[in-house]
């Protein structure tokens, strides 16, 4: 690589977003942090944008624009706030890259301009694909702009497919670890305390994909971005339960053979990799031991007591908007779940209530899909209220 990758880091207060700014720290002669994206965590944007020095900031909360400016004047980075901002800002000609990592549906209007501008994007907001996967992979197409998976199952099969550009693939196995609540039966679902979904076995991530985590809702939304990253039919897609996180994902091609990618979890490598594709660089992450694991294991999913894996196949598998309808149910349902409102395995029953009455839409635009995530939010909010009371 030559001159160092100028990147907007959308999402830069989170856990990808300051683990992206980890990676470019250790490698300023690679990469610079051209623009920060922040929600509402001021102090952590503004002590970002001193260390990193961007051409400007974004902060989306535009009620902490002042206290943003206030200090960032002086040292001449540009400061915007507001939604609109964060979708204009990817436009500027000084980005060589996108860095989607905001959370939710609330990325997917800043990738698909993006796009529309020809910025290559690392991609670790999956559900931009979940919800509009059609549009999104064909605005890709026809601006020649690649998408690199970010996500650590999504940057295996991408890892594995280097230099296997004729060849057909059979099947990918997705590896899921399980969560905190593997081997649990409904009993004891029912009860679980938000604080207990919080505690992630082998990943620090932010709290709506940890939680999705333990829902294997996480699993169930990667089968679907999978399939639009690496166009695939659904009975191509498979998940397979490995407690450990040491193989991140395997492909399986016509002939039979296996390829799948290994180390230890770790969101540094996927994320870096994303940044210096095709090319790797030396780094300090740990290496793996193998004496550290003698045992490397896999099992089943259990779709019976986990049912929002099994709901995001059958979403996939009918298409149209059932995916972005799947998604919308699922962020107010985790919302609600956050707030006590509704208890972990009613997240799946409000997820289905939502799939089965929205109207159904075969081939949506994007306006149909803008007001389809309208709809089930104010739908899915209204249920959660209902089950609270
Ligand atoms: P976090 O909750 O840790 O961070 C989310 C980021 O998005 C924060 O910077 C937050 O800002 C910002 N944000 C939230 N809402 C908005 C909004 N409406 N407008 C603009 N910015 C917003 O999430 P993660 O980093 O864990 O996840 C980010 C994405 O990456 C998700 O889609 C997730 O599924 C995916 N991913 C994450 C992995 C992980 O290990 N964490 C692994 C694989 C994929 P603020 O903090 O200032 O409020
Ligand atoms: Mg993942």
């Amino acid at each position: 690589m030559n001159k160092p990758k100028r990147i907007a880091i959308l999402g830069c207060t989170g856990s990808i977003g300051t683990q992206a700014l980890d990676v470019i720290r250790k490698n300023h002669k690679h990469f610079v942090a051209e623009v920060l994206v922040g929600n509402s965590n001021a102090e952590l944007l503004i002590q970002q944008a001193l260390e990193f020095k961007p051409n400007a900031v974004v902060i989306a909360d535009e009620s902490k624009y002042q206290q943003v400016k206030d200090v960032l004047f002086a040292e001449d980075i540009k400061v915007y706030a507001g939604a609109k901002a964060i979708e204009q800002i990817v436009e500027m000609e000084t980005i060589d890259m996108v860095l989607a990592a905001i959370v939710g549906y609330a990325g997917l209007a800043s990738v698909i301009n993006a796009i529309k501008h020809k910025k290559p994007i690392a991609l670790a907001n999956k559900e931009t694909l979940v919800v509009a996967g059609d549009i999104v992979t064909q605005l890709a197409y026809e601006n020649a702009v690649n998408l690199y998976p970010v996500d650590s199952e999504h940057s295996a099969i991408f890892q594995c497919l280097a230099g296997e550009l004729d060849n057909s693939i059979e099947k990918i196995y997705l590896t899921a670890s399980g969560g905190p609540f593997r081997g649990k039966e409904k009993g004891f679902l029912q009860n679980v305390t938000k604080e207990q979904a919080l505690k992630h076995p082998n990943w620090v991530m932010g709290s709506k994909i940890t939680i999705d985590s333990a829902s294997l809702m996480n699993k169930g939304l990667e089968v679907i971005e999978a399939k639009w990253l690496f166009s695939l039919k659904p009975e191509q897609i498979d998940v397979i339960v490995h407690p450990q996180s040491i193989v991140h994902s395997i492909v399986q091609f016509n002939d039979g053979s296996m390829k799948a990618q290994m180390g230890l979890p770790d969101m540094k490598l996927p994320i870096q990799y994303a940044f210096t594709f095709p090319e790797r660089i030396k780094n300090d992450f740990p290496r793996f031991n193998f004496l550290d694991y003698p045992q490397l294991s896999f099992e089943q999913p259990d779709k019976v007591n986990f049912p929002n894996l099994q709901l995001a196949f059958d979403a996939m598998a009918k298409g149209g908007n059932m995916p972005c309808v799947l998604n919308a149910a699922n962020e107010i349902a985790v919302e609600a779940f956050l707030q006590d409102k509704i208890g972990f395995l009613e997240m799946s029953d409000l997820i289905e209530t939502c799939l089965t009455k929205m109207s159904f839409v075969q081939k949506p635009t994007y306006d149909d899909y803008i007001l389809c995530d309208k709809e089930t939010r104010a739908f899915a909010k209204s249920l959660s209220l209902k089950k609270a009371l």
